[in-house]
């Protein structure tokens, strides 16, 4: 692990560090492993509101929480909540291999699994998407394995019973959602969907 640590920085300057306080709980894994980038979205209306969830403890075993590791807000400012040598809770059974990206955006925030509120109307800010895609750039100069990209919707297409209505189903997860730029995002890096 020596190894790892001098051949790959545990952060991406000159993005903000902000480590999660439960970070360095967080599983360690071998940086070469990783080969996908997961697209979210926070469905919060902004950073802080998305620090404050990422605080909580979801996992007593371990005192961690859910969380990707990197935050890039409307404006393009981005900061790093956990190393890319650790394993962070984002998307169910995909964490081990892959990097959490989070974008700032309301999605369905605050009814999540409301029936009638399913729509993601917010769009994604040009400068948003431009450092998205020179992080995407940075980390594949810093994980050599990087290969795919992919949504967590598209990975994660669980329905449970909306918050109005049991007798209907809404997706669980829909980040980062139909406003999300997929064509020029994969006409500009060099990453495949993992989906298809
Ligand atoms: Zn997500």
């Amino acid at each position: 692990m020596a190894i790892y640590r001098a051949l790959v920085p545990m952060v991406i300057d000159p993005i903000r560090t902000a480590l999660l306080p439960y970070s360095a709980r967080l599983e360690k894994r071998v940086p070469s492993d990783v080969d996908l980038v997961v697209i979210h979205c926070t469905e919060l209306p902004d950073l802080q509101t998305a620090r404050e969830y990422g605080e909580r403890i979801h996992h007593a075993a371990s005192g961690t929480g859910n969380c990707g590791h990197l935050y890039i807000d409307r404006d393009g400012r981005t900061e790093s909540w956990v190393e890319l040598d650790r394993v962070a809770h984002h998307t169910r059974g995909y964490n081990q291999r892959s990097i959490g990206i989070e974008l700032v955006n309301e999605g369905r925030w605050p009814d999540w699994l409301h029936s009638v509120h399913q729509d993601m109307s917010e769009p994604y800010p040009e400068v948003q998407i431009e450092v998205l895609l020179n992080l995407i750039e940075e980390l594949r100069r810093k994980l050599p394995a990087l290969r795919w990209i992919e949504g967590h919707e598209n990975l994660d297409r669980e329905k449970v019973p909306a918050t109005d209505d049991p007798a209907r189903q809404v997706f669980r997860k829909r980040d980062p959602g139909p406003l999300f730029p997929w064509r020029k995002v994969l006409a500009s890096s060099s990453l495949e969907r993992l989906a298809g």
